[in-house]
C-alpha cells in the first residue's frame, strides 16, 4: 500500500529533536496508528540567516539524520521537506490522507503565529491539531502569583514552582518503546542535505549530548569559573530537544538544587515572554525605552569583535566568535559592558548573540539582555554595573580564561580601553536617572 492511501497521523517535529521522552510523540503514538514523523526545514528562519555555514542548521541537520534513522530502524521513516510552513502544510493536506497532527507546543511569537494559522487551516480541512506541552515544567498560567498575576522576579517565581512541583510533572514518557508498533511503515523516505537547503558544513562546537554528572554535583562550586568545566553545556540539547526538559529536571533534583535553578531561569523567561510579548522588541518596563543610547558603531564594532582592551570582554566575545558558546558569568559581564560602559542599546547586543549563539533562544537571550539593561526582570536597581577589573579579580583571577582567548594581553599588540571605566560608570548612572525621572531636581 501506498502511503499516500493511508489514513495518516502526522507528528510534527520542531524543537524537539528526539525519540525518546517526548510527550507529543508519545500522545501521537498511543492515541493513533499510522504515525509519520515530519520535520519543515523552514525557510522563513533559513533565509535570514547571514552565515552559510551557521552551526545551529548543521547541529539539526545532524540529529535530525540520527532521528530518521532511528524511525527507519523501528521499520518507519520521516517526512523532510523546505519551504514555508504554510505552504508545505497545503501541499500535505492535498498528497495524503492526514486524519490528525500532533505537536509540541512551542512558545515564542513566530512560532505561535505560526501556529494559530495551521490551526485554522487544519480545521479547514476538518483535520485535528493537538499541541502538547514537552519543552517546559510549567506552562504560562500553571506558576503564577495568588491573584493569578504573572511573576516578574524570579525568585518568588523559582519558590512558588519548587512548591507545585510533584514526580509526576517530570516523569518520562515511553514515547520510544511505541514506535515499532505504531509508526507508519514504510521504505526510507528521501532526506535532504545540507546542500539542498541552501548550507554547508563548517568547523562545529556541539557539546556531548549527555549530561556530565560529576559537573552538575560540582555546580555549585564551579559555576562562575569560565577557565574550567563547570556547566553543563545542555543549553543547545534543550534549544533544539535534544535531550528532554523532564530528564534534567529529575537530574537536577538528584543533583544540584542550585542547577535545577538554572533549569527554572528558563521556565521563568518563556513564561515572562508569552506574557508579555512586546518584551521581545521594546523594554519590558516601558519607562526604560527613554533611555537615549549613543550608539557609537566604532565603539559597537570593537566589543563586537573583543578589540576593547578590557581583557575580560574581549575574551568572551572571541569565545562566541569562535565557538558560538560563552560562559554565563562573562555573558553577563560583556552584556553589562555594551549598555552601561559604551550606552550602546541592549537590541544591538541581543542581536549580535542571536546571529553568533549556538544555543541562541529567544526568550533566554531577551531576558538575559534585558536584565544586563535593567529593564526587565531584575529585583536590583538600575545602578547595579560590573566592574569589569574586579570580575576579573573574583572569577579569572589566575588570568587562565583570558590568556586563552587574548593571547597578545599584556603585548604592546594589545589594544588600549575604548573607554575608562570610572567616567563610563558615572555617565551611564547619569543617563540612567535623566531617563528614568530619578534626577537631581
Ligand atoms: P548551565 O549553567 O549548566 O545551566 C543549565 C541550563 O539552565 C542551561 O543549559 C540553560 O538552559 C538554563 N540556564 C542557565 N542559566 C540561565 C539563564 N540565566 N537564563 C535562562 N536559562 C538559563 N541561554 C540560552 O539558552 N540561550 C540564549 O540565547 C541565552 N542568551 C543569554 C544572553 C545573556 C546576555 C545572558 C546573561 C544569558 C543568556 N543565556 C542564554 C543564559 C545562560 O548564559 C546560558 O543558558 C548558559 O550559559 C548555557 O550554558 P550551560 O548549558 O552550560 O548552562
Amino acid at each position: 500500500m501506498n502511503l499516500t492511501d493511508k489514513d495518516l497521523t502526522i507528528f510534527w517535529h520542531r524543537r524537539d529533536l528526539r525519540a525518546d521522552d517526548n510527550a507529543g510523540l508519545f500522545k501521537a503514538l498511543d492515541e493513533s496508528e499510522n504515525v509519520l514523523p515530519l520535520f519543515i526545514f523552514d525557510s522563513n528562519i533559513l533565509d535570514e540567516l547571514e552565515d552559510k555555514d551557521d552551526q545551529r542548521v548543521v547541529f539539526i541537520h545532524d540529529y535530525l539524520s540520527d532521528l530518521k534513522e532511528k524511525y527507519e530502524k523501528a521499520g518507519g521513516s520521516m517526512l523532510v521537506k523546505h519551504g514555508k510552513p504554510k505552504e508545505i502544510w497545503q501541499q500535505l493536506t492535498r498528497e495524503y490522507k492526514i486524519k490528525a497532527v500532533y505537536t509540541n507546543t512551542d512558545y515564542e511569537p513566530y512560532a505561535r503565529e505560526r501556529d494559530e494559522w495551521v490551526a485554522d487551516f487544519l480545521k479547514d480541512q476538518d483535520v485535528a491539531f493537538y499541541c502538547v506541552k514537552d519543552q517546559i515544567i510549567f506552562e504560562k498560567d500553571e506558576v503564577v502569583k495568588g491573584d493569578g498575576d504573572p511573576y516578574l522576579v524570579f525568585t518568588p517565581y523559582m519558590k512558588k514552582w519548587k512548591g507545585r512541583f510533584k514526580e509526576e510533572d517530570a516523569a518520562a514518557f515511553d514515547s520510544e518503546g511505541l514506535l515499532k508498533d505504531k509508526l507508519c511503515k514504510t521504505d526510507a523516505l528521501p532526506m535532504l542535505s545540507l546542500k539542498d537547503i541552501g548550507f554547508e558544513r563548517g568547523e562545529t562546537f556541539f557539546p556531548p549530548q549527555d549530561p556530565d554528572l560529576e559537573t552538575i554535583k560540582k555546580y555549585e562550586d564551579r559555576r562562575d569559573i569560565p577557565s574550567v568545566k563547570g556547566t553543563s553545556r545542555m543549553s543547545v540539547h534543550l534549544r533544539f530537544g535534544t535531550v528532554s526538559i523532564r530528564t534534567l529536571t529529575r537530574i537536577g533534583r538528584k543533583h544540584s538544587e542550585k542547577w535545577l535553578n538554572e533549569l527554572i531561569w528558563r521556565n521563568f523567561y518563556m513564561v515572562v515572554l508569552w506574557h508579555f510579548p512586546h518584551a521581545a522588541t521594546k523594554a519590558l518596563k516601558p519607562e526604560y525605552d527613554n533611555i537615549p543610547w549613543r550608539n557609537d558603531e566604532k565603539e559597537f564594532e570593537a566589543w563586537c569583535e573583543g578589540k576593547t582592551g578590557y581583557p575580560i570582554i574581549d575574551a568572551g566575545m572571541r569565545e562566541l566568535n569562535e565557538t558560538g558558546f560563552m560562559h554565563n558569568r562573562v555573558r553577563m559581564i560583556v552584556a553589562s559592558f555594551l549598555v552601561k560602559h559604551l550606552l550602546i542599546d541592549w537590541r544591538w547586543g541581543e542581536a549580535y548573540f542571536a546571529r553568533k549563539l549556538l544555543d541562541y533562544e529567544l526568550a533566554s537571550n531577551n531576558g538575559g539582555w534585558q536584565w544586563a539593561a535593567g529593564s526587565g526582570c531584575d529585583a536590583a536597581p538600575y545602578f547595579r554595573i560590573f566592574n569589569p577589573e574586579l570580575q576579573v579579580d573574583k572569577y579569572d583571577s589566575d588570568y587562565k580564561y583570558i590568556n586563552k582567548w587574548v593571547p597578545e594581553f599584556e603585548t604592546k599588540d594589545y589594544p588600549d580601553r575604548i573607554v575608562a571605566h570610572k567616567p563610563a560608570r558615572e555617565r551611564a548612572l547619569e543617563t540612567y536617572k535623566d531617563a528614568l525621572g530619578y534626577g537631581d531636581s
